[in-house]
């Protein structure tokens, strides 16, 4: 007998059915932003449990018992002309964080071999920087790529910032390019407040050209920076609207320095909760839990996945350190879940998981 916990939000609004909205997503349904809106608002710890279970079954449903691992490697750190205020590498803020240029080919093919060693499917190219342009740093990016993919090592993808022309997204397509990260971070109302050198608008624009390009679509966002619940369901829509692919899921590490160092860190069942609630409104794509999951949620990490997470980002973060992988690994295998996805490209699944 499933369990049929009636979710009442905290400000007026209708009830919903926590066991009705999860029926009807597995059965192919979606949930509307205002039912969406009344899970993101459940609050008692029976209700989100109950939200738990639920999208637990529906990871089972869509993604079984596999989970996609990814890593990333900073080809070119720190110095970032932007000032998103959660960001240590933006070249506004005094923090830690490592600079430096362009890092040699060898660097990324050894960053490919250990992800390969991890069981790691995709390395992900980062840069800190405003964006990519037609010229010289594309053409030598382009060449990274091929040789990462020509490597077999791993599957190539990227996070170079916003695209503003369609012939610098052909290229990177031409290059190899399978997968682009580009978050939109956090809701179109909320973006002023955490980046104000560029806008919401454009990170939109920049993922509009990739998907033209045919490049799947790595797009989330970050928890945790003070926007609203309502602000979470507004991210979670317009990813749905925008068709993507794989959906990282971060939550705010303050890091000193920037404007963000003493924000408040999410409670570990708000977080799980806001996981759940991106599983109901984006029932087939990848979610993947990347920044901030060691440090917000300490003991409860294992959670995620009966939360609905499907993917994990190992190894470490961009400025941050990361639990070892091999206790990433076990802690997959504990749960009778599959870390070792052997796949370099993207299934019929995730295509479908687009519309
Ligand atoms: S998040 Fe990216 S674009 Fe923003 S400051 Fe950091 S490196 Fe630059």
């Amino acid at each position: 007998m499933l369990s049929t916990v009636n979710a009442k939000p905290v400000d007026a609004g209708p009830t919903v059915c926590i066991a009705e909205l999860g029926q009807r997503v597995l059965g192919g349904g979606e949930i509307t932003p205002a039912e969406g809106q009344c899970l993101f608002n459940l609050e008692s710890r029976e209700e989100i449990f109950d939200l738990l279970a639920w999208a637990n079954r529906i990871r089972e449903h869509f993604k079984g018992n596999k989970i996609h691992l990814c890593s990333i490697v900073n080809v070119k750190a720190g110095g970032c002309s932007e000032n998103c205020r959660f960001c240590a590498q933006s070249a506004s803020y005094e923090t830690n964080s490592p600079r430096h240029g362009l890092v040699k080919r060898e660097e990324v093919l050894a960053a490919a071999r250990e992800a390969k060693s991890n069981g790691v499917t995709a390395l992900g190219l980062v840069a800190a920087w405003r964006g990519l342009e037609e010229g010289p740093v594309l053409e030598q990016i382009c060449r990274e790529l091929e040789e990462l993919k020509q490597s077999g090592q791993a599957r190539p993808d990227a996070s170079l910032g916003m695209i503003k022309n369609q012939k610098v997204a052909d290229r990177l397509r031409q290059s190899g390019l399978e997968c682009y990260n580009h978050n939109l971070e956090t809701s179109r109302r909320f973006f002023p407040q955490v980046c104000t050198t560029h806008t919401y608008e454009e990170r939109v624009q920049t993922i509009k050209h990739l998907k033209q390009a045919g490049i799947k679509i790595c797009s989330g966002g970050i928890l945790g920076m003070g926007e609203t619940r309502e602000d979470r369901c507004e991210l979670a829509f317009a990813l749905k609207a925008l068709g993507v692919h794989i959906v990282p899921m971060n939550f705010l590490n303050p890091i000193a320095g920037t404007p963000f160092a003493q924000r408040e860190p999410l409670p570990p069942l708000e977080i799980l909760k806001s996981i759940a609630c991106f599983r109901f409104i984006l029932p087939k794509q990848e979610i993947t839990v990347a920044g901030g999951r060691t440090v917000n949620l300490r003991d409860l990490q294992s959670l995620i996945f009966m939360a609905g997470a499907s993917g994990l980002m190992v190894g470490n973060y961009l400025t941050t350190l990361n639990q070892p992988v091999e206790k990433d690994l076990q802690m997959i295998k504990d749960l009778g879940l599959d870390p070792n996805w052997d796949r370099h490209g993207f299934s019929d699944q995730d295509d479908n998981g687009a519309n």
